[in-house]
């Protein structure tokens, strides 16, 4: 089975580093399925998750957004975090996404910025499904 190198970095570390089968990701313009030998790509990353087939098995890591890189033999995601599912705190990803709702249930107030919420948000209900989706996955 041919393999493609993938990295994936944030400022703080590097979160994997192996060869894969395949790894499918949600670019900017729609879902990638990335196989060795794939053409050449450079594509923003939204909050999400990130699919990998190692040794037949299928893992998944949470992003935080972010950047991906294709090459033939190399797959590069610089994200701003990104988390394996056994890294992943749930009750601090379940606070954060309650102190995100409470500030944006609180309509039309100057000191509230609704964007960094709803990002917030955003990356606290990824970190949510990246754990029940890799439960899923052992049953
Ligand atoms: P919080 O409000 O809980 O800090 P956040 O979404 O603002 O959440 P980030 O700024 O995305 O946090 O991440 C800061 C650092 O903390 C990163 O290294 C990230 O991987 C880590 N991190 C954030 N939330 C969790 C979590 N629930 N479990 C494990 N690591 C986390």
């Amino acid at each position: 089975m041919s393999t493609i190198a993938l990295d994936i970095v944030t400022p703080e570390r590097t979160v994997y580093s192996r060869s894969v089968e395949m790894v499918i990701a949600r670019g900017a313009e729609g879902d990638l399925g990335i196989l060795p030998g794939h053409m050449p790509l450079v594509t923003t990353l939204p909050i999400g998750l990130v699919h990998i087939k190692e040794e037949g098995r299928w893992s998944l890591v949470a992003i935080s957004g972010g950047f991906l890189e294709v090459r033939p033999d190399r797959v590069t995601i610089l994200a701003e975090a990104a988390e394996l599912p056994a890294e992943i705190d749930v009750s601090r990803a379940q606070r954060a996404k309650e102190r995100a709702e409470r500030r944006l249930a609180e309509k039309g107030r100057a000191d509230i910025d609704y964007v960094r919420a709803e990002l917030a948000l955003k990356r606290a209900l990824n970190r949510l499904k990246a754990v029940e989706e890799s439960k899923g996955a052992m049953r």
